[in-house]
């Protein structure tokens, strides 16, 4: 078997273009990338291929001219796409709407039924179908193939995945929990089972994924049967930037009475709420300096956001009937220890019992953070959406010419 092989993973947001190069067969990461505010003046890049880290600033126009940017920078860091042994670019999808569901090979036609699905995700998908028009301009001689996050929770038991509305209506606007991050939670949840030694079959577990998007998800003998994120990334959690769950009559109130739009309401109800909307912070490092400086806002969106994982972490308890691993993951998940222990203080009662000499310990890598003794073993497991939206293409690459597996 060829030992090399090398995917591409590009995922492509409305102003940034992060890339990765994955050895899905050892795993290993050999560069990434980013190249951020397109558009803007100045744009900033950084690129990094093995050890060698070359950084830009100067005017990126679009995600074309950031696609060339980032190959240029990855020869200046000493790296090359022809000699790497590159056999495919993964592009990850935020939505896959009902139809797109499996790693799908990205000819003309698959990329007109994503076209399609664009209102489903409006804030996600263009740029995600721009960065699939950029590579595969650029890139002619390789697959390109899509992972979409709403995948893993495509087969969702339809009580959890349907909303309580109008049967018609729901048909007609494709209106059900679609679900996000699934690549995230599929691969922590199966990391989580190999830690345990033990098959996903044999495991309920809940994975919360905690990053500036942030969704939890209840998951029965490896498949998923709940999760936090709906019809959109919008419900749910409360996270870096957005609302999570509110009273849906909110938003009739503010465009009766404050005579928003609803773009207005969408933009604040995404870019302006969340732990950054109540507490003026995105990010957990700086709103624990906050909370320690009394800032009373701060304090009072750590809360919220605390109250509502709970909320979660009951539910699912209850929808799993018990659990027998909780997987904490993301930037929040893996190194905000506080987030942590506060989410699952007093939980002994549920079999939850957190070893805080554990929790606090600085390591980095995949570990257990409940006692010896708890019925529920808690674990925090780095995710590596790249590895597995790497793995998923090379499973695609192998069925389209099954020599190129070796
Ligand atoms: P994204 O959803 O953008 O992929 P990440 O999973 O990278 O997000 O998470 C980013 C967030 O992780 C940051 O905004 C910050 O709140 C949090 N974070 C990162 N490092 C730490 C840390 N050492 N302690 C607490 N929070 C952290």
């Amino acid at each position: 078997m060829a030992v090399n092989r090398t995917v591409l993973v590009i995922n492509s947001g409305s102003s940034s273009l992060k890339f990765s190069l994955v050895q899905p067969d050892s795993g290993l990461e050999i560069a990434d990338g980013i190249v951020e505010r397109i558009g803007d003046d100045p744009s900033s890049a950084r690129v990094r291929f093995g050890e060698r880290t070359v950084s830009r600033s100067c005017h990126v126009a679009d995600h074309d001219a950031a696609l060339r940017l980032a190959f240029e920078m990855l020869t200046e860091a000493g790296g090359d796409l022809d000699t790497v042994g590159l056999v495919a670019v993964g592009h990850r999808m935020v939505h896959g709407g009902r139809r797109m569901y499996a790693p799908t090979r990205l000819d003309d036609e698959a990329v007109a039924v994503i076209t399609e699905l664009s209102p489903l995700a409006p804030l996600h998908n263009p740029p995600g179908l721009h960065g699939i028009e950029v590579a595969r301009r650029l890139l002619t001689d390789v697959p390109h193939v899509g992972v979409f996050d709403t995948a893993f929770f495509h087969d969702l038991p339809d009580a959890a995945a349907r909303y309580a509305i109008d049967r018609e209506i729901a048909e007609r606007w494709q209106i059900r929990r679609y679900g996000f991050h699934g690549t995230s939670h599929r691969y922590v949840s199966e990391q989580a089972a190999q830690f345990l030694g033990r098959p996903t079959t044999e495991l309920n577990q809940i994975v919360l994924h905690l990053g500036n998007g942030a969704s939890a998800s209840a998951i029965a003998g490896g498949r998923a049967v709940d999760t936090s994120m709906g019809m959109t990334p919008l419900e749910g959690l409360v996270m870096g930037t957005r609302s999570g769950d509110l009273d849906p009559g909110i938003i009739f109130y503010l465009a009766r009475e404050a005579g928003m739009s609803s773009a207005e309401i969408e933009s604040m109800l995404n870019r302006r709420s969340g732990v950054f909307g109540v507490g003026g912070a995105i990010d957990f490092r700086e709103l624990h300096r906050r909370i320690d400086a009394r800032d009373a806002d701060a304090r009072l969106a750590y809360d919220i956001y605390i109250h509502r994982l709970r909320k979660y972490i009951g539910a699912y308890l209850a929808v799993l009937g018990g659990a027998d691993v909780i997987s904490f993951t993301a930037g929040v998940g893996e190194n905000d220890a506080a987030v942590r222990a506060d989410s699952l203080a007093g939980l002994q009662r549920l079999g939850i019992h957190i070893d805080e000499t554990r929790n606090r310990a600085p390591d980095s890598g995949i570990r257990r953070i409940s006692a010896d003794d708890s019925p529920v073993t808690v674990l925090v497991v780095p995710t590596n959406e790249e590895l597995a939206i790497a793995r998923d293409v090379v499973a695609v690459v192998d069925l389209i010419s099954p020599e190129a597996a070796g």
